[in-house]
């Protein structure tokens, strides 16, 4: 029940119309008996810094925050998690008892978490990361961290690529451009090929950034950041070449569970976060609410 004691969060974003995070979030916070709820709160262009005085005039404990201001918002915060510096993104903001705002960065500890989950070890391993955005640096970051051999940064625009690169300013970081022969000579060496582009995604489900008629070599384990649908083209490709296939729901569910417990300092109900999702267990269909849009 809502009533004068219930603590708000909120993800701040445009569009987030179809995002699955509110009943991810409030599914936990009833399995864990919290009188909290977690709100969508759409921000036009150019209303950001209004935004985030409203969390604190409105007395919310945090938010999320998604495309497109995850950079924008480091502008706003009083402190960054070393994560957050070191990603140059925000993706999850706390409301400190004095009020003042903390931003961590959660996508990097999501898509960790989810590797592991997936029993893949990065350490001494090489990885292709395709694209170069956002969720690209979180990637990154986060395989750096985890003692990656080598990661190449395949991007169509080249430039893209190399300020990343020259962002972490890290010997074991290559770039090249998006080609199909530049991802099928770099994947004979590789053991992780992840994808941080929106390729595949729902409504364009037959997009894939691995080439139709080759198949996929076996050693290699392919992460998809895309998560609608869940099993996705590139998913797809690699089941049927006998490659290990990670969908990008549990990192979205991980990213999820770490912004819960620096909100409310308990343990995610990560099952019950799961099933919110409607996670459909490798069964191809897409979300359904998102799908059928
Ligand atoms: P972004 O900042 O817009 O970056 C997108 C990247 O993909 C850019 O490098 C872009 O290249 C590239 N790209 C876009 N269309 C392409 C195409 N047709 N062919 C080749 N490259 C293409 O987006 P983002 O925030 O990094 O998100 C990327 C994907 O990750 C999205 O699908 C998002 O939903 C997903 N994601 C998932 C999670 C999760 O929890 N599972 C978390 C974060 C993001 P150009 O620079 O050339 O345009």
């Amino acid at each position: 029940m809502i009533d004068g004691r219930t603590q708000l969060v909120g993800l701040i974003g445009w569009p987030i119309e179809h995002s699955l995070s509110p009943a991810m979030h409030n599914a936990a916070f009833s399995a864990l008996g919290l009188n909290w709820r977690y709100v969508p709160l759409p921000v036009r262009s150019g209303q950001l810094g209004k935004a985030i005085d409203g969390l604190l005039g409105l007395g919310f404990r945090g938010a999320n925050v998604t495309i497109p201001y995850k950079q924008a918002v480091i502008a706003f915060m009083d402190h960054l998690s070393h994560e957050a510096e070191e990603i140059g993104a925000v993706n999850t903001i706390v409301v400190q008892s004095n009020g003042s705002l903390i931003g961590h960065n959660t996508d990097s500890s999501g898509f960790i978490a989810a590797l592991r989950s997936s029993k893949f070890d990065p350490l001494g391993k090489e990885v292709i990361v395709v694209g170069a955005g956002g969720a690209a640096h979180s990637v990154v970051h986060a395989l750096l961290t985890a003692g990656v051999e080598r990661l190449s940064v395949l991007s169509r625009t080249l430039d893209r690529a190399e300020n990343l690169i020259s962002s972490f300013s890290d010997a074991r970081l290559h770039s090249e451009r998006l080609s199909s022969e530049a991802i099928i000579k770099q994947a004979q060496r590789a053991n992780l090929l992840v994808n941080a582009t929106p390729v595949g995604m729902w409504p364009h489900v037959d997009g894939s950034i691995w080439p139709r008629d080759v198949p996929i070599p076996e050693q290699l384990t392919i992460f998809d950041l895309v998560y609608n649908p869940v099993e996705t083209l590139l998913l797809k490709q690699a089941r049927t070449a006998g490659a290990r296939a990670i969908s990008g729901l549990e990192m979205l569910v991980l990213q999820g569970a770490k912004a819960l417990e620096l909100w409310t300092g308990r343990s995610a109900p990560i099952q019950v976060m799961r099933s919110a999702m409607k996670y459909p267990a490798a069964s191809g269909r897409c979300i359904k609410r998102l799908c059928e849009k």
